[in-house]
Protein backbone atom coordinates (compact mmCIF):
# COMPACT_ATOMS: atom_id res chain seq x y z
CA UNK A 1 0.00 0.00 0.00
CA UNK A 2 1.20 3.58 -0.46
CA UNK A 3 0.84 5.45 2.55
CA UNK A 4 1.40 9.35 2.17
CA UNK A 5 2.06 11.62 5.74
CA UNK A 6 1.47 15.45 4.77
CA UNK A 7 3.00 18.27 6.71
CA UNK A 8 0.77 19.23 9.54
CA UNK A 9 -0.47 22.78 8.19
CA UNK A 10 -2.86 24.24 11.42
CA UNK A 11 -0.72 26.81 13.51
CA UNK A 12 1.45 25.49 15.86
CA UNK A 13 1.61 22.31 15.33
CA UNK A 14 4.89 20.48 14.84
CA UNK A 15 4.21 16.69 15.40
CA UNK A 16 4.15 14.94 12.44
CA UNK A 17 1.40 11.56 11.42
CA UNK A 18 4.78 9.07 10.62
CA UNK A 19 8.35 9.35 12.16
CA UNK A 20 11.34 7.41 10.19
CA UNK A 21 10.75 4.52 12.38
CA UNK A 22 7.00 3.62 11.63
CA UNK A 23 8.39 4.50 8.17
CA UNK A 24 11.31 1.54 8.18
CA UNK A 25 8.57 -0.82 9.56
CA UNK A 26 6.14 0.30 6.62
CA UNK A 27 8.68 -0.14 4.05
CA UNK A 28 10.24 -3.10 5.07
CA UNK A 29 6.97 -5.32 4.94
CA UNK A 30 6.66 -3.80 0.82
CA UNK A 31 4.45 -1.10 1.54
CA UNK A 32 5.62 2.40 0.43
CA UNK A 33 6.17 5.66 2.56
CA UNK A 34 5.63 8.74 0.89
CA UNK A 35 6.53 12.12 3.04
CA UNK A 36 6.19 15.49 2.07
CA UNK A 37 9.63 17.40 2.33
CA UNK A 38 10.28 18.71 5.56
CA UNK A 39 7.40 16.87 7.20
CA UNK A 40 8.93 15.71 10.14
CA UNK A 41 11.12 19.15 10.66
CA UNK A 42 8.94 20.42 13.71
CA UNK A 43 9.81 17.04 15.42
CA UNK A 44 13.65 17.00 14.90
CA UNK A 45 12.93 14.89 11.65
CA UNK A 46 15.13 15.39 8.25
CA UNK A 47 14.28 14.42 4.98
CA UNK A 48 17.22 12.43 5.02
CA UNK A 49 15.93 10.42 8.37
CA UNK A 50 13.30 9.29 6.06
CA UNK A 51 15.27 8.42 2.82
CA UNK A 52 17.59 6.37 5.19
CA UNK A 53 14.55 4.56 6.52
CA UNK A 54 13.45 3.64 2.88
CA UNK A 55 11.05 6.75 2.54
CA UNK A 56 10.05 8.42 -0.56
CA UNK A 57 10.39 12.27 -0.17
CA UNK A 58 8.02 14.02 -2.39
CA UNK A 59 7.39 17.92 -2.57
CA UNK A 60 3.86 19.29 -1.67
CA UNK A 61 1.17 18.02 -0.01
CA UNK A 62 -0.90 17.91 -3.17
CA UNK A 63 1.73 15.21 -4.63
CA UNK A 64 0.80 13.50 -1.45
CA UNK A 65 -2.67 13.42 -1.23
CA UNK A 66 -2.72 12.37 -4.96
CA UNK A 67 -0.69 9.03 -4.79
CA UNK A 68 -0.81 7.48 -1.10
CA UNK A 69 -4.31 4.86 -0.80
CA UNK A 70 -4.17 5.91 2.96
CA UNK A 71 -3.12 9.45 4.92
CA UNK A 72 -2.01 9.12 8.00
CA UNK A 73 -1.90 12.49 9.99
CA UNK A 74 -1.84 14.13 13.33
CA UNK A 75 -4.56 16.69 13.66
CA UNK A 76 -7.98 16.78 11.61
CA UNK A 77 -7.49 17.71 7.70
CA UNK A 78 -8.07 21.28 7.28
CA UNK A 79 -10.63 22.97 4.58
CA UNK A 80 -7.44 22.79 1.85
CA UNK A 81 -6.64 19.58 2.74
CA UNK A 82 -10.37 18.07 2.93
CA UNK A 83 -10.75 19.13 -0.80
CA UNK A 84 -8.05 16.57 -1.63
CA UNK A 85 -9.93 13.62 -0.18
CA UNK A 86 -11.36 10.94 -2.46
CA UNK A 87 -13.37 7.81 -2.13
CA UNK A 88 -11.51 5.14 -1.79
CA UNK A 89 -8.80 6.50 0.27
CA UNK A 90 -8.50 6.01 3.91
CA UNK A 91 -7.25 8.78 6.50
CA UNK A 92 -6.22 8.04 9.69
CA UNK A 93 -5.87 11.14 12.11
CA UNK A 94 -7.31 12.87 15.22
CA UNK A 95 -10.41 13.95 13.91
CA UNK A 96 -12.89 15.50 16.61
CA UNK A 97 -15.88 15.56 14.29
CA UNK A 98 -18.46 15.77 17.20
CA UNK A 99 -17.96 19.56 17.83
CA UNK A 100 -16.87 19.97 13.49
CA UNK A 101 -20.35 20.00 11.39
CA UNK A 102 -18.31 22.18 8.25
CA UNK A 103 -15.30 18.82 8.80
CA UNK A 104 -17.78 16.56 9.15
CA UNK A 105 -19.68 17.89 5.62
CA UNK A 106 -16.63 17.26 3.66
CA UNK A 107 -15.65 14.45 4.76
CA UNK A 108 -19.11 12.63 4.07
CA UNK A 109 -18.91 14.56 0.48
CA UNK A 110 -15.37 13.32 -0.42
CA UNK A 111 -16.05 9.79 0.24
CA UNK A 112 -13.12 9.20 2.26
CA UNK A 113 -12.88 6.52 4.99
CA UNK A 114 -11.77 8.45 8.01
CA UNK A 115 -10.48 6.11 10.77
CA UNK A 116 -10.26 8.61 13.75
CA UNK A 117 -7.59 7.87 16.40
CA UNK A 118 -9.66 9.63 19.35
CA UNK A 119 -12.33 6.79 19.10
CA UNK A 120 -10.39 3.55 18.86
CA UNK A 121 -11.00 1.43 21.65
CA UNK A 122 -8.99 -0.64 23.82
CA UNK A 123 -9.97 -4.37 25.93
CA UNK A 124 -9.86 -2.30 28.85
CA UNK A 125 -12.26 0.24 28.06
CA UNK A 126 -9.41 2.76 27.12
CA UNK A 127 -8.40 4.77 24.31
CA UNK A 128 -5.07 4.19 23.37
CA UNK A 129 -4.74 6.94 20.83
CA UNK A 130 -5.25 9.67 23.33
CA UNK A 131 -3.56 8.29 26.19
CA UNK A 132 -0.03 9.20 24.88
CA UNK A 133 -1.20 12.62 24.76
CA UNK A 134 -2.98 12.95 27.93
CA UNK A 135 0.38 11.11 29.45
CA UNK A 136 2.57 13.71 27.85
CA UNK A 137 0.13 16.80 29.09
CA UNK A 138 -0.03 15.21 32.59
CA UNK A 139 3.50 15.47 32.50
CA UNK A 140 4.09 18.62 31.58
CA UNK A 141 1.74 20.11 33.46
CA UNK A 142 3.49 20.58 36.74
CA UNK A 143 6.64 21.84 34.48
CA UNK A 144 4.88 24.72 33.04
CA UNK A 145 2.96 25.09 36.63
CA UNK A 146 6.57 25.66 38.03
CA UNK A 147 7.38 28.28 35.40
CA UNK A 148 3.86 30.33 36.03
CA UNK A 149 5.22 30.29 39.79
CA UNK A 150 8.18 32.32 39.13
CA UNK A 151 8.16 35.45 40.41
CA UNK A 152 8.84 37.18 37.11
CA UNK A 153 6.23 35.38 35.36
CA UNK A 154 3.61 36.39 37.83
CA UNK A 155 3.18 33.86 39.91
CA UNK A 156 4.26 33.72 43.72
CA UNK A 157 8.03 32.86 43.47
CA UNK A 158 7.92 29.02 45.28
CA UNK A 159 10.18 26.62 44.08
CA UNK A 160 8.62 23.27 43.63
CA UNK A 161 10.70 21.62 46.01
CA UNK A 162 11.71 23.80 48.70
CA UNK A 163 15.41 23.76 49.80
CA UNK A 164 16.65 22.68 53.52
CA UNK A 165 14.53 24.78 55.99
CA UNK A 166 11.83 25.89 53.73
CA UNK A 167 8.87 23.25 52.75
CA UNK A 168 7.79 22.49 49.67
CA UNK A 169 4.93 23.94 47.01
CA UNK A 170 1.63 22.44 47.92
CA UNK A 171 0.13 20.85 44.99
CA UNK A 172 -3.31 19.82 43.90
CA UNK A 173 -4.39 17.53 40.91
CA UNK A 174 -8.21 17.33 40.55
CA UNK A 175 -8.83 14.57 38.57
CA UNK A 176 -7.05 11.07 39.15
CA UNK A 177 -6.91 9.76 35.28
CA UNK A 178 -4.28 9.47 32.96
CA UNK A 179 -3.32 13.11 33.17
CA UNK A 180 -3.65 13.94 36.59
CA UNK A 181 -1.58 10.93 37.99
CA UNK A 182 1.36 11.67 35.11
CA UNK A 183 1.11 15.57 37.04
CA UNK A 184 1.03 14.48 40.10
CA UNK A 185 3.98 12.03 39.78
CA UNK A 186 5.87 14.32 38.00
CA UNK A 187 4.72 17.36 40.75
CA UNK A 188 5.99 14.49 43.39
CA UNK A 189 9.01 14.06 41.42
CA UNK A 190 9.99 17.96 41.90
CA UNK A 191 9.69 17.79 45.52
CA UNK A 192 6.18 19.27 46.12
CA UNK A 193 3.34 18.03 48.38
CA UNK A 194 1.51 16.42 46.39
CA UNK A 195 -2.67 15.92 46.56
CA UNK A 196 -4.99 14.15 44.42
CA UNK A 197 -8.78 14.79 44.11
CA UNK A 198 -10.98 12.32 42.19
CA UNK A 199 -14.19 11.16 42.69
CA UNK A 200 -14.00 7.15 41.75
CA UNK A 201 -13.53 5.14 44.50
CA UNK A 202 -11.92 2.54 42.57
CA UNK A 203 -9.74 4.82 40.46
CA UNK A 204 -8.87 6.40 44.47
CA UNK A 205 -8.23 2.51 45.45
CA UNK A 206 -5.98 2.44 42.98
CA UNK A 207 -3.97 5.50 43.23
CA UNK A 208 -3.18 4.62 46.70
CA UNK A 209 -2.18 1.22 46.16
CA UNK A 210 0.04 2.42 43.82
CA UNK A 211 1.26 5.62 44.76
CA UNK A 212 0.41 5.66 48.22
CA UNK A 213 4.01 6.70 49.31
CA UNK A 214 4.30 8.85 46.68
CA UNK A 215 1.37 11.47 46.56
CA UNK A 216 -1.59 11.88 49.06
CA UNK A 217 -5.32 11.29 47.85
CA UNK A 218 -8.84 12.64 48.61
CA UNK A 219 -12.20 12.11 47.52
CA UNK A 220 -13.50 14.90 45.57
CA UNK A 221 -15.93 16.41 47.40
CA UNK A 222 -17.21 20.32 46.94
CA UNK A 223 -15.73 21.01 50.73
CA UNK A 224 -12.25 19.06 49.88
CA UNK A 225 -11.89 20.64 46.58
CA UNK A 226 -12.41 23.94 48.33
CA UNK A 227 -10.24 23.88 51.32
CA UNK A 228 -7.55 22.09 49.03
CA UNK A 229 -7.48 24.41 46.19
CA UNK A 230 -7.49 27.26 49.30
CA UNK A 231 -3.89 25.81 50.86
CA UNK A 232 -2.25 25.20 47.46
CA UNK A 233 0.45 27.46 45.89
CA UNK A 234 -0.57 25.04 42.42
CA UNK A 235 -3.70 23.63 40.85
CA UNK A 236 -3.98 21.46 38.14
CA UNK A 237 -6.94 20.62 36.49
CA UNK A 238 -7.49 17.28 35.09
CA UNK A 239 -11.01 15.87 35.38
CA UNK A 240 -12.79 13.87 32.26
CA UNK A 241 -16.77 13.40 32.25
CA UNK A 242 -16.70 11.50 28.65
CA UNK A 243 -18.38 12.96 25.73
CA UNK A 244 -19.43 16.00 27.77
CA UNK A 245 -17.78 19.21 28.85
CA UNK A 246 -15.43 19.75 32.16
CA UNK A 247 -17.40 20.27 35.17
CA UNK A 248 -16.57 24.02 36.98
CA UNK A 249 -15.36 23.09 39.99
CA UNK A 250 -13.94 25.77 41.49
CA UNK A 251 -15.76 29.27 40.80
CA UNK A 252 -14.12 33.09 40.67
CA UNK A 253 -15.46 33.59 43.87
CA UNK A 254 -13.30 30.54 45.40
CA UNK A 255 -9.99 32.76 43.53
CA UNK A 256 -10.21 35.38 46.70
CA UNK A 257 -9.75 32.35 48.73
CA UNK A 258 -6.34 31.24 46.65
CA UNK A 259 -2.94 32.29 47.76
CA UNK A 260 -2.03 35.51 45.73
CA UNK A 261 -0.03 34.56 42.66
CA UNK A 262 -0.82 30.79 42.97
CA UNK A 263 -0.55 28.76 39.35
CA UNK A 264 -3.85 27.34 38.00
CA UNK A 265 -2.78 24.93 35.17
CA UNK A 266 -6.24 23.63 33.41
CA UNK A 267 -5.47 21.03 31.41
CA UNK A 268 -9.08 20.37 30.90
CA UNK A 269 -9.20 23.46 28.80
CA UNK A 270 -9.66 21.30 26.12
CA UNK A 271 -13.11 20.25 27.27
CA UNK A 272 -13.79 23.64 28.34
CA UNK A 273 -11.70 23.64 31.13
CA UNK A 274 -12.59 23.03 35.16
CA UNK A 275 -12.12 26.46 36.50
CA UNK A 276 -15.12 28.96 35.91
CA UNK A 277 -12.35 31.63 35.06
CA UNK A 278 -10.32 29.84 32.24
CA UNK A 279 -10.15 30.48 28.78
CA UNK A 280 -7.68 28.84 26.23
CA UNK A 281 -4.74 30.26 25.21
CA UNK A 282 -1.75 29.54 23.27
CA UNK A 283 2.02 28.84 23.74
CA UNK A 284 3.10 32.33 22.09
CA UNK A 285 0.96 33.65 24.98
CA UNK A 286 -0.11 30.49 27.76
CA UNK A 287 -0.72 32.69 30.57
CA UNK A 288 -3.00 35.45 31.87
CA UNK A 289 -4.39 36.63 35.31
CA UNK A 290 -7.24 37.06 37.20
CA UNK A 291 -7.99 38.26 40.15
CA UNK A 292 -4.67 37.58 41.49
CA UNK A 293 -4.20 33.95 40.56
CA UNK A 294 -1.87 32.48 37.16
CA UNK A 295 -3.88 30.31 34.87
CA UNK A 296 -1.86 28.52 32.38
CA UNK A 297 -4.69 27.20 29.81
CA UNK A 298 -2.97 26.04 26.91
CA UNK A 299 -5.61 23.82 24.61
CA UNK A 300 -2.47 21.64 23.25
CA UNK A 301 0.16 21.41 25.48
CA UNK A 302 1.64 18.61 23.68
CA UNK A 303 2.53 20.31 20.72
CA UNK A 304 5.32 22.15 23.10
CA UNK A 305 7.17 18.75 23.22
CA UNK A 306 6.65 18.05 19.44
CA UNK A 307 9.13 15.46 19.23
CA UNK A 308 8.48 13.48 22.17
CA UNK A 309 4.62 13.63 21.73
CA UNK A 310 5.53 12.66 17.95
CA UNK A 311 7.36 9.18 19.13
CA UNK A 312 4.62 8.59 21.61
CA UNK A 313 1.65 8.53 19.00
CA UNK A 314 3.39 7.06 16.90
CA UNK A 315 4.54 3.87 19.23
CA UNK A 316 0.80 3.96 19.82
CA UNK A 317 -0.33 4.03 15.84
CA UNK A 318 2.00 1.95 14.98
CA UNK A 319 0.01 -1.54 15.31
CA UNK A 320 -3.04 -0.21 13.33
CA UNK A 321 -1.34 1.66 11.10
CA UNK A 322 0.49 -1.38 10.55
CA UNK A 323 -2.28 -3.77 10.35
CA UNK A 324 -4.14 -1.14 7.87
CA UNK A 325 -1.41 -1.57 5.39
CA UNK A 326 -0.79 -5.24 5.64
CA UNK A 327 -4.74 -6.10 5.21
CA UNK A 328 -6.10 -3.09 4.04
CA UNK A 329 -9.16 -0.82 6.04
CA UNK A 330 -12.11 -3.55 5.67
CA UNK A 331 -9.68 -6.66 6.70
CA UNK A 332 -8.37 -5.06 9.68
CA UNK A 333 -11.17 -3.88 11.07
CA UNK A 334 -13.32 -6.58 10.48
CA UNK A 335 -10.58 -8.60 12.84
CA UNK A 336 -10.19 -5.91 15.34
CA UNK A 337 -13.56 -4.78 16.49
CA UNK A 338 -11.52 -1.94 18.74
CA UNK A 339 -9.87 -0.13 15.39
CA UNK A 340 -13.82 -0.98 13.64
CA UNK A 341 -14.60 1.57 16.77
CA UNK A 342 -12.14 4.04 14.93
CA UNK A 343 -14.12 4.24 11.89
CA UNK A 344 -15.95 7.86 11.43
CA UNK A 345 -17.12 7.96 7.64
CA UNK A 346 -17.19 5.62 5.05
CA UNK A 347 -18.54 6.50 1.29
CA UNK A 348 -20.51 9.17 1.97
CA UNK A 349 -22.27 7.55 5.30
CA UNK A 350 -21.36 8.82 9.06
CA UNK A 351 -20.70 5.27 10.95
CA UNK A 352 -20.01 6.73 14.27
CA UNK A 353 -23.31 7.15 16.56
CA UNK A 354 -21.91 9.62 19.22
CA UNK A 355 -20.62 11.94 15.98
CA UNK A 356 -24.46 11.60 14.56
CA UNK A 357 -26.72 12.70 17.78
CA UNK A 358 -23.94 15.61 18.10
CA UNK A 359 -24.63 16.71 14.58
CA UNK A 360 -28.30 15.84 14.16
CA UNK A 361 -27.19 13.45 11.23
CA UNK A 362 -28.70 9.95 10.03
CA UNK A 363 -25.57 7.06 11.12
P1 LIG B 1 -9.28 10.30 32.34
O1 LIG B 1 -10.64 9.83 31.95
O2 LIG B 1 -8.14 9.35 32.32
O3 LIG B 1 -9.33 10.93 33.81
C1 LIG B 1 -10.34 11.81 34.25
C2 LIG B 1 -10.51 11.63 35.74
O4 LIG B 1 -11.38 12.67 36.21
C3 LIG B 1 -11.19 10.30 36.12
O5 LIG B 1 -10.37 9.59 37.04
C4 LIG B 1 -12.51 10.74 36.76
O6 LIG B 1 -12.92 9.88 37.83
C5 LIG B 1 -12.14 12.13 37.27
N1 LIG B 1 -13.28 13.02 37.52
C6 LIG B 1 -14.40 13.20 36.79
N2 LIG B 1 -15.18 14.13 37.36
C7 LIG B 1 -14.53 14.55 38.48
C8 LIG B 1 -14.82 15.51 39.48
N3 LIG B 1 -15.96 16.23 39.46
N4 LIG B 1 -13.93 15.70 40.48
C9 LIG B 1 -12.78 14.99 40.51
N5 LIG B 1 -12.44 14.05 39.58
C10 LIG B 1 -13.32 13.84 38.58
O7 LIG B 1 -8.98 11.56 31.39
P2 LIG B 1 -7.53 12.13 31.03
O8 LIG B 1 -7.00 11.41 29.84
O9 LIG B 1 -6.72 12.18 32.26
O10 LIG B 1 -7.89 13.61 30.53
C11 LIG B 1 -8.17 14.66 31.45
C12 LIG B 1 -8.45 15.94 30.69
O11 LIG B 1 -7.26 16.41 30.07
C13 LIG B 1 -9.46 15.78 29.55
O12 LIG B 1 -10.31 16.90 29.52
C14 LIG B 1 -8.59 15.74 28.32
O13 LIG B 1 -9.30 16.14 27.16
C15 LIG B 1 -7.55 16.77 28.73
N6 LIG B 1 -6.32 16.81 27.93
C16 LIG B 1 -5.87 18.04 27.59
C17 LIG B 1 -4.69 18.20 26.88
C18 LIG B 1 -4.21 19.59 26.59
O14 LIG B 1 -3.29 19.73 25.76
N7 LIG B 1 -4.72 20.62 27.23
C19 LIG B 1 -3.98 17.08 26.45
C20 LIG B 1 -4.45 15.81 26.80
C21 LIG B 1 -5.64 15.67 27.54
Amino acid sequence: MRIGCPTEIKPQEFRVGMTPDAARDITARGHTALIQAGAGLGSGFTDVDYVAAGATILPGAADIFEQAEMIVKVKEPQAQERAMLRAGQVLFTYLHLAPDPDQTRDLLASGVTAIAYETVTDANGGLPLLAPMSEVAGRLAPQMGAWTLQRANGGRGVLMGGVPGVGPAQVVVIGGGVVGTHAARIAAGMGADVTVLDMSLPRLRYLDDTFGHVFKNRFASAGSTAELVASADMVIGAVLIPGAAAPKLVSRAQLSDMKPGAAIVDVAIDQGGCFETSRATTHEDPVFEVDGIMHYCVANMPGAVARTSTIALGNATRPYLLALADKGWRQACEDDPHLLAGLNTHAGHLTYYAVGKALGIDV
